[in-house]
């Protein structure tokens, strides 16, 4: 089914749960091209910049990242030099992304995992109510603490709903806060 692209749902696929080209595709039920298009047009920045860790972890951290045998997101595409800091903090299998959240191993066949990782609170919130998260279901942290991931500190909203919660920091998820 055709959807247009909207910038909060390719936000979030592409930049918080980095996922691959062929999922974002099916989707919005477009064509790889239209992504890069989609970017070009609102100057959203490739996610490379917003992922340095993900560029350390295909050498050294590999092995712990992604399992054997799994192809790369990014495998086969050249890596801008990124310059800053790693934003990443390697706590046995946890880990803390860029953009303030907590990863962890996401269930077996867990169907919105990323290379068999997820962020922490979802999973939290799955957990208590006994089924997945629909990608459309955005959970948000009540005191604006993302690694307060007591299931008391999280609510389900809809993408909206939570745009609207977060417009005072004038952050389109984290994004413009690591400009
Ligand atoms: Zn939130």
């Amino acid at each position: 089914m055709k959807k247009l692209i909207n910038v909060s749902d390719y936000c979030r696929l592409y930049y918080e749960d980095v996922a691959s080209t062929k999922n974002i595709c099916a989707f919005f039920g477009c064509k790889p091209s239209s992504l890069g298009a989609f970017r070009n047009r609102l100057g959203l920045p490739n996610r490379e910049e917003f992922y340095p860790e993900l560029r350390a972890n295909t050498s050294r951290k590999s092995k712990n990242l992604f399992k054997k045998g799994a192809e790369a997101w990014n495998k086969g595409k050249p890596f801008p030099q990124i310059a800053g800091e790693n934003h990443v903090n390697w706590k046995g299998g946890k880990f803390i992304n860029i953009h303030g959240y907590r990863i962890v191993k996401a269930p077996r066949n867990h169907p919105h995992a990323y290379k068999g990782y997820m962020r922490e609170h979802r999973l939290i919130v799955e957990n208590f109510n006994g089924r997945y998260l629909k990608p459309n279901e955005h959970v948000h942290h009540i005191d604006h603490d993302k690694l307060n991931n007591d299931i008391s500190n999280l609510i389900i909203v809809s993408p909206s709903e939570h745009a609207k919660v977060h417009q005072p920091e004038g952050s389109l998820f984290g994004i413009n806060a690591h400009k």
